[in-house]
């Protein structure tokens, strides 16, 4: 075995994978430019570090759950005029989280509110942070389940310490009594604990209805906009104007005559 086979090997086993890729065209280029011993070594360290930290942030995303991939980068503002570009930027830079603060983001199907709680989840997992995001009746499933085997306070305290919870689509569909209930609790055990990104169709007056009875849902919102960021997005859905960029939308299928009365 030469020596370049027996350090790769070394690497390999060590689990310094990047290094064993890189060391033997970055000793080529140590040559060519006369970098001194600990250079090169400090170079090829450098390149096995940021590895590690992609690694890290893939895995963080992975253990997320996210449903897609969707960044802030690819989100369109000047669909949304509405949206206010800069309280986004500023909640992307994640003060939000030091401080326990909760964002809701409120508006009608196919705004763009789970594309934002995603840009905002990737934003945090790149930044190191425990991120795990739910549809609210996938979490609430799982507390009935939890609760049913006596094990809801060990769960309640298992989601209280991601560093962010994301809460897709709370309020699409009613909920029972029960499950009202586990909102509840789940609510209080995050409250001041870790930060909620909770998304709804549903404005806070219809909560009531939502969760069946209106104390309970006064005690979550309570609890949900005590240090929070309210987000409205509202507007057209994005869906809808990809429909129409693909000219299958309604209109299209209309005869002229009437396309020229509605436009
Ligand atoms: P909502 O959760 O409000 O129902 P989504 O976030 O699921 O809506 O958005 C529906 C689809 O449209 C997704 O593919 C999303 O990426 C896209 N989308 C929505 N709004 C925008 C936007 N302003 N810019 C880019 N893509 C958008
Ligand atoms: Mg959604």
């Amino acid at each position: 075995m030469t020596e370049s086979e027996s350090l790769k090997a070394n690497l390999g086993r060590l689990g310094l994978k990047r290094m064993a890729e890189v060391f033997e065209n970055e000793a080529d280029r140590a040559v060519q430019l006369k970098t001194s011993y600990s250079g090169y070594l400090g170079r090829v360290v450098e390149e096995e570090l940021l590895a590690k930290t992609e690694r890290s942030v893939d895995c963080r995303i992975k253990n997320a759950h996210f449903p897609y991939g969707k960044t802030l980068e690819s989100f369109d503002y000047a669909f949304q005029p509405g949206l206010s570009e800069v309280l986004v930027r500023e909640l992307a830079e994640l003060g939000f989280l030091g401080r326990r603060e909760n964002i809701i983001l409120i508006g009608p199907p196919g705004v763009g509110k789970t594309h934002l709680a995603i840009g905002l989840g990737i934003k945090a997992c790149v930044a190191r942070k425990r991120v795990r995001f739910f549809s609210a009746m996938e979490l609430l499933d799982e507390l009935t389940a939890a609760q049913a085997v006596r094990n809801l306070v060990q769960r309640l305290e298992a989601l209280s310490r991601w560093d962010l919870l994301i809460i897709d689509e709370l309020g699409y569909l009613p909920m029972d009594k029960p499950r009202a209930n586990l909102c509840f609790q789940l609510v209080s055990r995050c409250y001041e604990q870790n930060s909620l990104v909770v998304t709804s169709n549903k404005a806070f007056d219809q909560w009531g209805e939502v969760f069946g009875d209106e104390v309970i849902a006064g005690a979550i919102l309570d609890r949900l906009l005590h240090h929070s960021h309210i987000i409205a997005v509202q507007g057209e859905s994005f869906r809808m104007r990809d429909k129409r960029t693909k000219g299958v939308d309604r209109a299209a299928k209309q005869p002229d005559n009437q396309q020229a009365e509605n436009s």
